[in-house]
């Protein structure tokens, strides 16, 4: 009764992430449009390194994963020395909320930002400072007026999920010229591959130069490697320092660090899967377009549209009715944005299917 043991009194405000659904078994052919996952799978080459270790599995991983940060400081040009390793990007979000929120600290994140920041500094009983948006994207001038000298952290997707707009590099500087040196400044880099504007840059320059930034970046989306769950962080040396005192051991798997770097060398895999992207972005935003949906202008592997509130064409309906035929989409009620659907940009058939079925659900 009264005398259960008592979690930590701030989880009680915690709500558990939502992950994008798996499709309904239909039958049929059935598509996962929910997740951002990579529709073309993952590098073959990763595949057959991870295989042949199942004949190793009895080895613990390298905790210190020289071999992986050897191969990321090749490809990205970086001092080995400053990366960190996550099981996820989460892990590492997670890991610095664990060293540097407690409670009665700020942590700063916008009206729709990824969900994990503000999950993570609420299991440390830290304070969520949620900022407006503009237009569904970053303020910078909001987030500056929100800092407060209890505020440890700031977190910014970019681009962000799951609206998919993302702020230019001058302004990401403009953000960071802004804050207290004390303040962290997470750059959450988990679409960066994806970005072809030149007006962006994922930050590891700041990361670099300053001592309050750390930019993460995902093998989950490009690479294909989401259910192997590796991240990676670039930071300066006390806050790698800091990460390393709260890390597990051995947090990174072993064949997902091998896995990491075959797919980090298979250049022809992760061109092959830009490339299709590119594509197939365009054109699923187009099929949207064209059955009359508003779209928000974004970037990424996904799109976002707007669905009318007239009863029968809502989100929450059409959400539903993709389902019951085998393609799940991700809702973003919990975003607060519960007219919107997010699309991740699938294969070939998978986009052609998402879009027939979206123009009989409108009655186009
Ligand atoms: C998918 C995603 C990540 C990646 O998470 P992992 O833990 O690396 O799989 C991080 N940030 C954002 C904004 C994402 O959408």
């Amino acid at each position: 009764m009264t005398d259960n043991p008592k979690p930590l009194p701030q989880l009680a405000g915690v709500h558990a992430y939502v992950p994008g659904e798996a499709p309904k078994n239909t039958g049929g052919k059935t598509y996962k449009l929910a997740s951002n996952e990579n529709p073309l799978g993952a590098s073959p080459r990763a595949k057959k390194v991870y295989a042949d270790l199942a004949a190793k599995m009895e080895l613990y991983p390298d905790g210190a994963a020289r071999e992986l940060k050897a191969a990321l400081a090749k490809k990205h040009g970086l001092d080995a020395s400053r990366l960190v390793l996550g099981a996820g990007s989460d892990d590492i979000f997670l890991m610095l909320g664990r060293a540097y929120l407690s409670p009665g600290d700020e942590s700063i994140n916008t009206k729709h930002a990824f969900a994990i920041y503000a999950i993570i500094a609420q299991q440390q009983g830290a304070k969520v400072v949620e900022v407006g948006e503009d237009n569904f994207t970053a303020d910078v001038d909001a987030i500056l007026r929100a800092v407060t000298p209890k505020t440890k952290i700031v977190w910014l997707a970019n681009p962000n999920n799951p609206t998919g707009t993302y702020l230019p590099y001058d302004e990401v500087k403009r953000l960071h010229a802004g804050l207290p040196p004390g303040v962290l400044l997470v750059l959450d880099g988990a679409y960066a591959e994806f970005v072809k504007k030149n007006d962006y840059a994922s930050g590891i320059e700041l990361a670099s130069q300053f001592g309050n930034v750390i930019i993460t970046r995902t093998f989950s989306k490009l690479y294909g490697l989401a259910g192997l769950r590796v991240g990676w962080g670039y930071a300066p040396p006390h806050v790698v320092d800091a990460i390393e005192r709260v890390r597990m051991p051995f947090n990174v798997s072993l064949p997902a660090q091998a896995a990491a770097i075959a797919a980090l060398e298979d250049d022809a895999f992760t061109e092959e899967s830009l490339a299709h992207n590119e594509h197939e972005m365009v054109r699923l935003a187009d099929g949207l377009k064209a059955l009359g949906l508003e779209l928000i202008d974004g970037v990424g592997n996904f799109v976002v549209a707007k669905f009318p509130e007239t009863k029968g064409k809502t989100a929450a309906e059409a959400l539903a009715f993709m389902k019951d035929r085998g393609i799940s989409l991700r809702g973003l009620g919990g975003y607060g944005m519960p007219n919107h659907l997010r699309i991740s940009v699938g294969t070939v058939d998978g986009n052609d299917a998402a879009l027939k079925l979206l123009k009989e659900f409108l009655g186009k």
